[in-house]
């Protein structure tokens, strides 16, 4: 590492520096908003039904941040976020800073309000919401910016400001945070109209003026750190990407004189030349690190880092649910202290804590052995502040020690370890699992079975959930009515389900999912090795949390989970009903993932538990089966070096799950996205007899991979309408579809569905959209 020749003289250093510093090692990058209780969800909720006021929103807001920068300075945190807060989005809030509101949304200056930012978010009656996209790999969503040559930027939004300020006059000094510039721009689109001839990037020299002025405010204000988000930096950038960070933060540097400026990396290690123009910025005096999922921080940090310069070292996991193993922490933490020195170490969390669960204090059904192996945001943040304290020599030997034995009961419950399951899944690893016959032959087979028409026509599982039947549901699960009682009721509403499809003229049915809350939830409660929490809600997009259930044991299947249901289905028509499992690659992204072993050792697990379960519906009579991956492609790493590894396992493990069925039965697949072109081959080497994927926003996009000759010869199901809206699609129009898509795919392995389930729509959108569809594929039969 380099010598600093700006640095004071050493005594000067050690008196004035040592002081402050000592007491000042931890940091949190960002914090949960919704509350322990989702307060801010119903408080959101209630405003945009117009039940409550601004006011009152404002009034819940307000307690929620105030009540957390009094538990992070409680806990002995010494540089609090603020600004963390949204009432939506962290990336729409700066897209209101900067006052970048595209033109259809009808703002004329001033200050941004609830009305056009709530607009944006969610749409209004006359026009409808900007796009939402994941933030990065994670199951958040955030709102994305849409930017075009014309933008006149402006300061429209004082909400960090006004963060940071509020925080002062509750007595708490604050880190004001900032989704950083350039990482704002690289999570833009080119609005409509100039996606092909537009540079997000040539916009930064005019957004850079808005950043200025954010920060000389902050200044004045009395602020004397500030954060910059630029998760973008992980990511495999091209050079002039890399370039508009040195130029973003050398034009920022008059602003931020005075000012110590940390700038925040997370999800993945920084790649080496990310690394060096990073810890070149001048005006930066610190740099923070995922040391989580960021496996080669650690040597690059070794490799040289800038002496006199702030590290901010994320061993606190932000993305998952699990105690931190304090003592490993404390060696890296003593290692990177060698390397930085002793006063320029901050320990932090590896990303914001949005990313996990609020609160453990309020499990109160998680029994406590379960509860002693877990930490929660609140219980991240005590954890940092212990790791600090040890680091300047005042180590709560007691706290240590009580992870410690927490720890170690974790590695040797009987509950974690399940020795034949392990070797099971060892013996999985080398081999390649494919079913013996080509997947024409197969298909061949099956069709003497099944006898389908051309162009047969599904649906992907579930049937609307009606209120009644989700109370049946929430009753029977309180144990308010008995298993009989229950059982009758899910009876009737398959019956109902059969008969309608039965009318509809479908040919491959589905018995609705009735009995399922989740299609992850209901196969992990019928697991071992996954425990659920009460309130371990995570924010997925505005409102919308999801509760992952958390996988802390081997996975195994005690006893079958779907036959029962399927086989009184069956039994209901001569039409083939499918079988419907959720798929191992699909359980394990939507859930907590144990961190003691790979994620692929987990996912070998769980795909032999569905694999006694599709045996068991073969064995029971059912001929097709579907398994779903909707979240395979969710997982895909965010660097692409890492893409072929995870798809081989993610597909692998699908393979697992099937290899054994005899020809005659059939295994479909199904994926919620529509961007499937960049991982067709890994699609296709999944060797399912027949996929149905989503593919509401454009048939171009899909149909364009096949126009450019890629070989497919499984059953196909493109969605041709979608279910994600109200609308009820004509039979001209899904018509219209399927000749489009018949121009480029064979019409025998075409198949005609919705794009997804059903379960959030009404029956009386979900029979005329069917009977449109079915009319549709009918009409198109005669013409072949
Ligand atoms: N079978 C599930 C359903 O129909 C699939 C849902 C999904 O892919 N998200 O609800
Ligand atoms: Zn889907």
């Amino acid at each position: 590492s380099t010598t600093n020749s700006n640095s004071p003289p050493s005594f000067l250093r050690f008196s004035f520096r040592s002081f402050s510093i000592r007491a000042m090692a931890s940091h949190i990058v960002g914090y949960p908003r919704m509350g322990p209780k989702r307060e801010l969800k119903f408080a959101l909720e209630s405003f945009w039904d117009g039940k409550s006021s601004a006011e009152d929103l404002q009034k819940v807001s307000a307690d929620l941040r105030s009540s957390i920068w009094k538990q992070m300075s409680d806990a002995g945190i010494k540089l609090i976020p603020s600004n963390t807060f949204s009432y939506y989005d962290q990336v729409l809030d700066t897209t209101a800073m900067i006052g970048a509101v595209p033109p259809r949304y009808g703002w004329n200056g001033g200050e941004i309000g609830f009305d056009v930012y709530f607009s944006m978010a969610r749409g209004n009656a006359s026009v409808p919401a900007m796009e939402m996209t994941k933030w990065f790999d994670t199951n958040y969503h955030y709102i994305v910016p849409e930017l075009g040559p014309e933008v006149n930027f402006s300061y429209a939004s004082h909400k960090a400001v006004n963060e940071y300020k509020e925080a002062k006059a509750l007595g708490v000094e604050t880190v004001p945070v900032l989704v950083g510039p350039v990482s704002y721009l690289l999570l833009s689109k080119p609005a409509k109209g100039v996606e092909k001839s537009f540079s997000l990037l040539s916009l930064l020299d005019k957004i850079l003026p808005v950043y200025q002025e954010v920060v000389t405010e902050l200044k004045a204000a009395g602020a004397t750190w500030i954060q910059f988000d630029e998760p973008k930096l992980v990511m495999d950038l091209a050079a002039h990407e890399l370039q508009a960070f040195t130029h973003a933060y050398s034009v920022l540097e008059a602003s931020l004189s005075g000012l110590d400026v940390l700038i925040a990396t997370y999800f993945a290690d920084v790649p080496v030349e990310a690394y060096k123009t990073l810890t070149s910025l001048k005006s930066v005096t610190a740099f923070g690190f995922d040391l989580v999922r960021g496996t080669k921080t650690l040597d690059l940090v070794k490799g040289g880092f800038p002496s006199g310069k702030y590290l901010f070292a994320g061993v606190v996991d932000g993305r998952n649910i699990w105690a931190n193993d304090l003592a490993s922490s404390l060696s890296t933490l003593n290692a990177l202290e060698g390397i930085v020195g002793k006063d320029k170490l901050v320990v932090s969390t590896s990303c914001s804590l949005l990313h996990t669960a609020v609160d453990l204090v309020n499990e109160t059904k998680l029994d406590q052995e379960i509860k002693s192996w877990l930490a929660f945001a609140a219980q991240k943040v005590v954890e940092v502040n212990a790791l600090a304290k040890a680091l300047s020599g005042q180590k709560d030997e007691a706290f240590f020690s009580a992870n410690a034995a927490a720890l170690a009961s974790r590695k040797s419950s009987p509950r974690v370890t399940n020795e034949a399951v392990q070797k099971a899944a060892a013996a999985l690893k080398d081999s390649d699992h494919r079913r013996v016959t080509n997947v024409s032959a197969r298909l061949d087979a099956q069709q003497k079975k099944l006898n389908l028409p051309i162009l047969p026509t599904t649906t992907i599982g579930s049937f609307p959930q009606t209120m009644d039947l989700r109370r049946v549901r929430r009753e029977y699960k309180a144990k308010k009515i008995s298993e009989e009682n229950y059982v009758e009721a899910m009876k009737e509403e398959i019956n109902k389900v059969v008969k309608i499809q039965e009318e509809l003229d479908i040919d491959v049915l589905v018995h609705g999912e009735p009995e399922r809350n989740d299609m992850v939830e209901y196969f992990g409660e019928q697991l071992s090795g996954f425990a659920f929490t009460a309130n371990g809600w995570v924010q997925s997009y505005g409102s919308r949390c999801v509760k992952p259930p958390i996988i802390y044991g081997d996975v195994s299947r005690p006893k079958a989970m779907t036959v029962f249901w399927s086989s009184i289905a069956q039994s209901m028509t001569k039409r083939p009903m499918k079988g419907m499992l959720t798929g191992p690659v699909t359980i394990l992204n939507w859930s907590f993932v144990r961190n003691d072993q790979p994620r692929f050792e987990t996912c070998y697990q769980i795909a032999l538990a569905i694999k006694d379960e599709v045996e068991d519906l073969e064995k029971a009579g059912i001929a097709v089966i579907q398994i779903d991956e909707a979240a395979l492609r969710e997982g895909l790493p965010l660097r692409k070096s890492e893409h072929t590894f995870y798809l081989d396992w993610a597909v692998h493990s699908f393979r697992i799950t099937n290899c054994g069925v005899k020809d005659t039965t059939q295994i479909h697949t199904h994926m919620c996205y529509s961007n499937f072109n960049d991982i067709i081959h890994s699609i296709i080497d999944m060797d399912a007899d027949v996929i149905t994927i989503e593919n509401s926003r454009s048939d171009e996009k899909l149909l364009s991979v096949f126009r450019e000759g890629v070989k497919y010869g499984a059953g196909i199901g493109p969605g041709v309408y979608d279910i994600h809206s109200p609308r009820i699609p004509s039979e001209e129009e899904i018509a219209d579809r399927i000749e489009k898509m018949l121009a480029v795919l064979e019409s025998n392995i075409l198949w005609v569905n919705p794009d997804c389930g059903l379960k959030t729509r009404k029956y009386t959108e979900v029979k005329p959209a069917l009977s449109h569809m079915v009319a549709a594929a009918k009409r198109l039969r005669t013409k072949l």
